[in-house]
């Protein structure tokens, strides 16, 4: 098994390929073992989906771990290198692809047809929340989703009603997902050190969501126009979204049936508040 959490193979391996990191991409690879070690174990012993394999870092502790690991790729220039790293493992197939258009319902299907799934990622900064929200809006047959992010957007995925972190994100990963922090890792753990600290967050994708709005589509139109312009009042912000059938009067008469003060702002609404007022409002 390759070293690569030894910063001196990394590099020599960038010479012998004469690979340069690509920022547009977001390659900062891991080089801690612990966390790595850690991210294998909670994805699981069964089917892996990595997301952005790089070198290969992860992709070889998760391989040691699971039954079958399957890596999607962007950058074409890191196959030569993955083939070098990874040629030990049979358990092992990376695809070239961009996530983001990726037909992953059939990859899911072809590759783990009826074994249990996680994805796996130290994510590409770039595109965090995009792929978070590909992942879990599409209600694909994954159990969870065990994501290297900035710390900055696991705050704001782990905040409580009311504080500054708290927002659209906090909602709609809790809606379809259960979050719970794994480890905080710091900039310096890897190479290239980018700009911020990181976190790993695991979501366990919930069977079941906690609240059952009547429309999903209204539901989370009145959570994205409760947060889009956090100074209104919710009454202000909801009815100016230019949602369908939703009117200041409307949103009023939901607030004063729900016992909630007319001046509320959207921040400070959970997500038992929001599915209530969307109800509400598709009823009366
Ligand atoms: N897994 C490696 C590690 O932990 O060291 C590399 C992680 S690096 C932060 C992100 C990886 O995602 C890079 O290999 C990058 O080329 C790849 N990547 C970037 N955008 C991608 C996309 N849209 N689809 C698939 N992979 C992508």
């Amino acid at each position: 098994m390759y070293d690569l959490t030894n910063r001196k193979v990394v590099y020599s391996l960038c010479d012998e390929f004469g690979f340069r990191f690509k920022k547009a991409f977001g390659q900062n690879f891991l080089t801690d073992a612990s966390v790595l070690r850690a991210i294998a174990e909670a994805a699981g012993e069964h089917g892996v989906l990595e997301i952005g394999p790089g070198f290969g870092t992860l992709t070889g502790y998760l391989a040691e771990n699971a039954e079958k690991v399957v890596a999607v790729e962007l950058d074409r220039a890191l196959f030569p290198v993955l083939e070098k790293t990874l040629g030990e493992y049979d358990n092992v197939s990376v695809r070239e692809g961009d996530v983001m258009k990726i037909d992953l319902p059939t990859l899911l299907k072809e590759e783990f047809d009826g074994q249990e799934v996680s994805v796996a990622a130290n994510l590409p900064y770039y595109i965090t929340t995009p792929i978070i929200t590909r992942l879990l809006e599409e209600k694909l047959p994954i159990r969870a989703l065990v994501l290297m992010m900035q710390k900055e957007v696991a705050d704001r995925i782990l905040a409580d009603p009311g504080t500054k972190d708290y927002g659209a994100l906090s909602l709609f990963v809790r809606y379809y997902a259960d979050a719970s922090l794994l480890v905080s890792v710091p900039k310096e753990s890897f190479v290239p050190a980018p700009k911020v600290d990181s976190a790993v967050l695991v979501l366990m994708r919930r069977e079941v969501p906690p609240v059952s709005p009547i429309d999903e589509k209204l539901f989370f139109g009145l959570i994205r126009a409760g947060f889009a312009q956090r100074r209104k009042t919710f009454v202000n912000a909801a009815s100016s979204a230019g949602l369908p059938g939703v009117t200041k009067e409307g949103v009023a008469k939901a607030l004063c049936a729900l016992e909630i003060d007319e001046k509320v702002r959207g921040e400070v609404l959970s997500i038992e508040q929001y599915c209530e007022i969307a109800n509400f409002l598709l009823k009366n």
